[in-house]
């Protein structure tokens, strides 16, 4: 039997595996395609629980051998080097190996993290919930801080406001500073931040207002107001990607983020998809930004695209619309902002208890997504969750 079509996915995280798994399931009777998954964990990165993690809460070990099983998706555990877009090869750094893979079709799902390239020291002294690791790296240091240790979160946007509070919460003991250039939280509405700020006032969590400069060892810069100690800095604003397309001359933006038609197929490689937080994917109302809400449709899309393609078909257009903002505010609170389409928020704000069991149904759901794509696609609609935040809620569910 020859193969006709070799996909490759890059990245095993969210958007990455949310198309594996898809186009294994849509494919499952067509055996001449072979569907490979690259990334350098052998274990599924729950990135939406690393805040929890380094606060020294437990996480489920998800191997990705296990996730994929029965789907016939092959594995490779590595690192992508390079691209060859002449000859459609990748390299792979595995364990001490170099392994050359060739593809037909490309899925780009590497993700970002976080930037610490913005002030200086931020790369030396700063932590980052960039990985396990790192979250781990924290979680020992807040677990050896004496009382009183000042803790500082740099960063006002949904993953500072998670951490800071998760810290807070877990180490009552602690001094934690929440340092934000604008209004933390600015992108949800008046409830929600209500809600937010007397989230902060309850677990003392200090909000200082201002752009961070400098990150040194033992304290952070604050433009105009001169330096705040810190015995343990967190720095979680802004994002950068791997430069791996740009170096493969794989069309991208200033940030190296990879353009994409509304397909999201690369505008220079027809022959690669790109998804997740790698991609720059434009809709009507807008440029879409890094979250796990709209990687996974993405995936999903990319997934369905190539399907059609194998039938002859023509990929349609991704349309996708944000549904939420869900804000963990320790493991005892939380808030959800509904939002409308272009992620500004709508009327309806839950907190509370019940938005402490939505915010884990929403960390919870993907891995178990992945599984179910297995089994469950033929009760999903075909192009279900290709649709965006609101027609994708539906598959998602437990
Ligand atoms: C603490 C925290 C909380 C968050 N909470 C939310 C939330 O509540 N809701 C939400 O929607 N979003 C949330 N996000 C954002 C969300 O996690 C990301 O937008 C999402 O993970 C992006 O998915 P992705 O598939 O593009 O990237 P990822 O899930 O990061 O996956 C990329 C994968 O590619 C791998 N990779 C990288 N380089 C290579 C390479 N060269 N070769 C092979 N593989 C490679 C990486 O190791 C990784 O496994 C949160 C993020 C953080 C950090």
């Amino acid at each position: 039997m020859s193969l006709e079509l070799h996909v490759v996915v890059l990245g095993a995280g969210y958007s990455g595996l949310a198309c594996a798994t898809r186009l294994a399931r849509r494919l499952r009777a067509y055996d001449k395609v072979a569907i490979t998954v690259v990334g350098p964990s052998p274990r599924f990165t729950e990135r939406l629980r690393l805040h929890a993690q380094a606060a020294g809460h437990a996480s489920a070990d998800l191997p990705i051998e296990e996730l994929l099983d029965g789907t016939g998706i092959e594995f490779v555990c590595g690192t992508a080097t390079n691209i060859d877009t002449e000859t459609r090869r990748v390299t792979v750094e595995t364990l001490g190996q170099v392994r050359g893979i060739e593809y037909d079709t490309l899925v780009y799902a590497i993700g970002s993290v976080t930037d610490t390239a913005i002030v200086p020291g931020a790369d030396q002294h700063a932590y980052t919930l960039n990985s396990p690791q790192e979250a781990a790296r924290v979680a020992r240091k807040l677990a050896e801080l004496p009382d009183g240790s000042q803790v500082t979160v740099c960063g006002g946007g949904l993953t500072g406001i998670e951490a800071a509070t998760e810290f807070a919460e877990a180490y009552p003991a602690l001094r934690v500073s929440l340092v934000s250039s604008g209004e933390p939280g600015a992108m949800m509405g008046p409830r929600a931040r209500a809600h937010m700020h007397r989230a902060f006032g309850r677990l003392r969590v200090t909000v200082r207002s201002g752009r961070v400069t400098k990150v040194l060892p033992d304290a952070v810069e604050i433009g105009g107001t001169g330096l705040l100690p810190s015995d343990l800095t967190l720095w979680t604003t802004g994002v950068r990607v791997a430069a791996l397309a740009a170096e493969a001359g794989i069309g991208t933006d200033a940030a190296g983020v990879v353009t994409v038609d509304p397909t999201l197929r690369s505008i220079t490689h027809p022959d690669i998809y790109a998804v997740g937080d790698a991609a720059a994917i434009r809709q009507p109302w807008g440029a879409v930004h890094g979250t796990c809400q709209s990687g996974i449709p993405a995936g999903a899309h990319a997934a369905d695209s190539i399907a059609r393609e194998l039938h002859g078909g023509v990929p349609k257009p991704f349309r996708f619309g944000y549904f939420h903002q869900p804000v963990s505010l320790g493991r005892h609170d939380a808030v959800i902002q509904f939002t409308h389409h272009d992620d500004s928020p709508g009327r309806f704000v839950l907190t509370g208890k019940w938005a402490v069991r939505y915010k884990e149904w929403v960390s919870s759901t993907p891995p178990v997504t992945f599984v179910k794509m297995k089994g469950l696609f033929g009760l999903l609609r075909p192009t279900g969750m290709s649709k965006g935040g609101r027609a994708t809620r539906k598959p998602y569910r437990d």
